[in-house]
């Protein structure tokens, strides 16, 4: 069987399935090419874990990419600066590759400076290094108000910004200055996780409202200054602003012409296939519409479970089988609500006629299956 070349773009979550899968599944007859900008994959899931102090040693979040190359899977890490959908070529700073197959699994980027005055005055809490930070400045925080600001949809993991607010609010607690402060938090979503339907969104509304955390629905932020924030119809006073900055699809995607009027990859959500033949892509960096007329979040579980469909529908070609195994649309995630407890959201996004989302109550198990989560995957890169 003459050679195959798959180039896999981006190192996260999803492109690190898709390699590590291939390269068990398909051991003779292909060249599997990573490609990423950083040497490092980083648990984002963990900033959690550090803005509380629950993890200091960050070393522990990382895994070493290059370790692959034991597993038959080069690795370049280079920044990728054009991918010709026609040529089936990818070009990096060094390399131009042609490709059978090119899987863009290149997720979402961070656009902090399309809000005027977010980067100066909130602490980003997508940012590896800023929520180092926010862990220093809530460790000296000693009262006042603190705000949980959702910036723009779509963004990735819908739970984060709620539990970063259930984690400072249990923090302050434990730290004694509860009753001298006040958690709010503010989001252009008129629910909760809205994707997941009215009873999930009442029950996280009602978690918040048990932890006296302030909810700010529709709120739509539209520049920051020192202390304050305005918003379409009013505004609010903060000390220490926590983020969610506004995220958009790298550039050399749309320059590519891979993305659609909504700025993301449109892919069909069994296969993952673009309009492209031979051209994949998955995680954040794709538009899936649901049946209720919402897009599939972004998060690492679909990511992941898209990754061993794009590596089964490869492996197929290979092969010449004809049978993969498909995304389906099932998700799950743990939603941290502080004192060691999580609650847990699962379901079928694919669901007709809308997602089939159920939230079970809050338990120490739950978190210690959260905790478990995240070794594994940074566990199945170091695997030799
Ligand atoms: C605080 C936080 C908590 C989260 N918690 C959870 C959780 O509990 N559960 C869950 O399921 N999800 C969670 N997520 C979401 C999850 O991390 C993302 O959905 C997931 O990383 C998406 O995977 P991906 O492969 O699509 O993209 P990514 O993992 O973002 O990988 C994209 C890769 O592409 C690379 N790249 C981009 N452009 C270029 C370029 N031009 N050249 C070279 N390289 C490039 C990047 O360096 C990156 O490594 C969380 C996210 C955050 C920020």
């Amino acid at each position: 069987m003459a050679m195959k070349t798959v180039i896999i773009l981006g190192a996260g979550f999803g492109g690190l399935t898709v390699a590590t899968d291939l390269s068990t599944t398909v051991r003779e007859g292909v060249r599997i090419v990573l490609v990423d900008r950083k040497r490092k994959f980083y648990e984002c899931a963990l900033n959690l874990a550090v803005m509380t102090g629950e993890l200091v040693d960050t070393s522990l979040a990382e895994g070493d990419i290059s370790s692959l190359a034991g597993r038959g899977i080069e690795f370049i890490s280079e920044e990728i600066t054009g991918i010709d959908t026609s040529a089936m070529t990818v070009t990096t700073e060094s390399h131009s590759i042609r490709g059978d197959f090119i899987v863009v699994a290149l997720g979402a980027s961070y656009v902090p400076e399309q809000i005027p005055g977010f980067a100066e005055n909130a602490y980003n809490l997508y940012d590896g290094q800023e929520v180092k930070e926010l862990a220093a400045a809530l460790n000296n925080f000693a009262g006042g108000r603190i705000a949980v600001l959702v910036s723009r949809t779509p963004f990735k993991c819908p739970a984060a910004p709620y539990e970063a607010a259930f984690l400072i609010e249990s923090l302050l607690r434990k730290k004694g200055i509860r009753e001298k402060c006040t958690v709010d938090m503010y989001t252009p979503e008129w629910a909760p996780m809205p994707v997941a339907g009215d009873a999930v969104g009442s029950e996280i509304v009602g978690m918040l409202r048990d932890h006296n955390i302030g909810y700010f629905p529709d709120h739509m932020v539209l520049k920051v200054e020192r202390g304050r924030m305005e918003f379409e119809t009013d505004e609010a006073e903060f000390d220490l602003l926590v983020g969610v900055p506004p995220h958009e699809s790298p550039s050399v995607v749309s320059k590519a012409g891979l993305t659609d009027a909504t700025g993301w990859i449109p892919v069909d959500g069994r296969t993952l296939q673009t309009r492209f033949p031979g051209i994949y892509a998955l995680g954040d960096i794709t538009s899936i519409r649901l049946h209720n007329g919402m897009s599939l979040p972004m998060a690492g579980v679909f990511a992941m479970n898209e990754g061993l469909a794009v590596a089964s529908s490869i492996a197929s070609s290979l092969s010449g089988s004809g049978t993969i195994s498909g995304f389906e649309g099932d998700g799950f995630c743990f939603i941290e609500v502080g004192d060691g407890m999580a609650a847990y959201g699962s379901g079928n996004f694919y669901a007709r006629p809308r997602p089939s989302i159920e939230l079970a109550s809050p338990s120490a198990e739950f978190k210690k299956q959260k905790d478990q989560f995240a070794a594994m995957i940074l566990e199945s890169l170091r695997k030799e």
